[in-house]
């Protein structure tokens, strides 16, 4: 079922047959402020499963528990008391913090581990579902597993369809890349997320670590780290040089291709052969985060042979946009063409 919801005043007629739903066990798609999650009721071990089998989500890869609450986060978590007055202060935010767990929570929502991740969502809808539902939802993103998250419903209903009960349509959401995730024990950044390093060090007096992922790890810190993830199926290489340097190579290459870039970039394409995803003006970041996701989704839909992403700064929410981009390329990155070359040839194009 599909429910168009007013994302600033939410009608509690609609939350109610969603929150049903979550109280039934079924699955519910909603907006957040980050990106649309698939959410079911995290004390409820049936409903959490259906999560993993609608996503084709590895078992071993936890949920994010999302409450209204600090008193439900309480519920399902321990929060340090050092931590307790921030989090009141800065959530509903998209933060997400790991903690140890309590036994309440079934295992299949934190795939067995003795911590949990929860936040609480700055979205009406997403408050309001928590809220009328009265549990803890689990919501991990509303794709298939590997795929870039939906920042729209449309997508939700091409990719997963049948498999949820009920799609709530509540607009674009706002910052378009998943919350940020830290680990309180450790004070490290498993996942850069639109709540910067720079905000939490603010907020919170100290600056976090920021992980960064070994090569060939057998149990990360943070599972989901180890997956493929946000990748088309269509090769997609990173431009690690200036843009005018990328604009040259891409007015030279006799392939269809196409380019995700910012406008200045596009603009200063004119080779036929390119096809200009633009992501926004190059200096607005949270504009170039927002549209990052469905820029990458595109990809597949086109006669293109691969994709060229240009880099952009790693300041604020440009950490979380290099982290997703660098995933979506798989580590695939050239500054010359000449490695171009190879990438190109090594990939079978
Ligand atoms: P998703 O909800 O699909 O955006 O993914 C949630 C992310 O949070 C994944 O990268 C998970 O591995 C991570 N995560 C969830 N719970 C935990 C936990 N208890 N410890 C570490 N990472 C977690
Ligand atoms: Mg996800």
């Amino acid at each position: 079922m599909l429910l168009k919801i007013n994302p600033l005043k939410p009608e509690s007629k609609l939350i109610k047959i969603a929150a049903d739903a979550i109280k039934s066990g079924e699955l519910v798609a909603f907006p957040t402020e980050t990106v649309y999650g698939l959410g079911a009721d995290a004390l409820n071990e049936a409903a959490c499963s259906k999560i993993f089998a609608a996503k084709g989500r590895p078992q071993d890869n936890p949920l994010i528990v999302h409450v209204d609450s600090i008193k439900m986060a309480e519920s399902i978590g321990e929060i340090p008391k050092e931590y307790r007055q921030i989090l009141n202060e800065i959530w509903p935010s998209p933060i997400t913090v790991i903690i140890k767990k309590r036994p309440i929570l079934p295992d299949s929502a934190t795939a067995s581990l003795d911590t949990v991740a929860v936040r609480i969502p700055a979205h009406p809808i997403a408050l309001a579902l928590i809220k009328e539902a009265n549990t803890p939802i689990a919501a991990p993103s509303a794709n298939l597993s590997g795929k870039p998250s939906p920042t729209e419903a449309k997508t939700i209903i091409e990719e997963l369809g049948e498999k949820v009960a009920v799609i709530i349509d509540g607009g674009p959401t706002f910052f378009g890349l998943e919350s940020t995730v830290i680990d309180l024990d450790s004070f490290t950044i498993l996942r850069p997320g639109p709540f910067t390093p720079e905000e939490i060090a603010k907020k919170f007096g100290k600056n976090p670590k920021v992980y960064v992922a070994p090569k060939n790890v057998q149990k990360p810190i943070s599972p989901g780290l180890k997956y493929r993830h946000y990748a088309p199926d269509k090769s997609l290489f990173l431009f690690s040089g200036k843009p005018t340097e990328l604009a040259k190579i891409s007015n030279g290459l006799d392939k269809n291709f196409c380019i995700i870039g910012s406008n200045e970039l596009c603009d200063s394409i004119y080779n036929k052969r390119a096809l200009k995803i633009r992501l926004g003006a190059r200096d607005n970041s949270y504009e170039i985060a927002k549209n990052l996701f469905s820029a990458i989704r595109s990809v597949d839909k086109y006669e293109i042979e691969f994709g060229i992403c240009e880099t952009f700064s790693d300041n604020g929410i440009g950490l979380a946009i290099m982290n997703r981009l660098g995933k979506a390329c798989g580590g695939n990155a050239f500054s010359n063409i000449d490695q171009l070359k190879k990438l190109i040839k090594i990939n079978h194009i």
